[in-house]
């Protein structure tokens, strides 16, 4: 079940909101547009950049930028950077402007998901037509499974971009379930029915109480030929990995579990272990 790597020549692209969309009220799509956006790729569905965003004292965005000796990082000037899903991309080919769009979890800023605030939610809560971004990367894609019969997707908000992309990149053949791990049923709101009917998923409220994440991924019946992706809060996903890894001994070619933020963590390192005491 291997999933194939894709490189990509790194760039800096630097780039302008065109449009921001509410999709529930926890979460908006931010679309970018720019001629630097020209040749950008991610053919993998959990591929991400990183989006450099403006020191909010200065309105000033300041990213690396490439060199012929390769990435130069400026020492003098504040640079802010947290890593996003690109949900979709359309290169714009029949004389349109290329355009990008990221869909960003609101939490701590009142409206959306509880919990601390962070620059990049800041920054999306406010977002307006002609802000300035600078998006980083992919470095590379790593393609879904090709010969998956059956795909596990286990999700959370900031998660939610990569699932809706899992869903368009999987052969028609490979039969999606799914556990979405959200805050309340407002969440619900980002899955088109288009998705309901790709996959058959199983909703799981963060406000009815701890523990149901694990419980329902042990209700699992896990076959063989089943590849899993299960993405989201780092410490949550602990007891998932531990379960899928070391109880049923469900080896790494058909395993992908990937902490994208942490509680209480800023910018969180998502190449780091999520499970400390098993880096493996
Ligand atoms: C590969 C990858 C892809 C990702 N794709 C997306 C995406 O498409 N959309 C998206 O919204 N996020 C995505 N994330 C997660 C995002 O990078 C983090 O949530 C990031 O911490 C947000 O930055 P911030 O500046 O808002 O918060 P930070 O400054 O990093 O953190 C500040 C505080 O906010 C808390 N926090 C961070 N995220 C959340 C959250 N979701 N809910 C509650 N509290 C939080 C932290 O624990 C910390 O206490 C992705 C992460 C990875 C690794």
């Amino acid at each position: 079940m291997e999933r194939e790597r894709i490189r990509h020549e790194m760039a800096f692209r630097r780039v302008r909101v065109s449009a921001r969309t509410q999709l529930t009220p926890a979460m908006v799509r931010i679309t970018v547009t720019g001629a630097d956006l020209a040749g950008f790729a991610a053919e993998g569905p959990s591929d991400h950049v990183k989006v450099y965003f403006p020191d909010p004292e200065t309105g000033v965005v300041t990213a690396p930028s490439l060199t012929a000796d390769g990435v130069s990082r400026p020492t003098d000037a504040v640079i802010i950077s947290r890593d996003f899903t690109p949900r979709a991309f359309r290169a714009g080919d029949e004389g349109g402007q290329p355009e990008l769009d990221l869909d960003f979890v609101l939490h701590g800023t009142g409206g959306g998901v509880t919990g601390a605030a962070g620059p990049a939610s800041a920054w999306a809560a406010g977002a307006k037509p002609g802000d300035e971004l600078v998006i980083g990367g992919p470095r590379g894609s790593k393609l879904a499974p090709r010969d998956a019969a059956r795909a596990i997707l286990i999700a959370d908000e900031t998660a939610l971009p990569a699932f809706s992309r899992w869903l368009e990149l999987l052969p028609a053949s490979t039969r999606v379930t799914a556990i979405l791990d959200v805050e309340d049923d407002d969440a619900e709101g980002y899955v088109t029915e288009e998705q309901r009917q790709r996959a058959s998923i199983e909703w799981l409220y963060r406000i009815d109480g701890p523990g149901q994440l694990e419980e329902a991924v042990r209700s699992l019946s896990i076959p063989e030929d089943a590849y899993i992706w299960a993405a989201g809060e780092a410490a949550a996903l602990v007891p998932v990995r531990r379960y899928l890894r070391h109880e049923l001994g469900i080896d790494r070619e058909r395993l992908a579990v990937e902490g994208y933020w942490k509680r209480g963590v800023t910018n969180l390192d998502h190449h780091a272990p999520i499970d400390p005491t098993d880096p493996d």
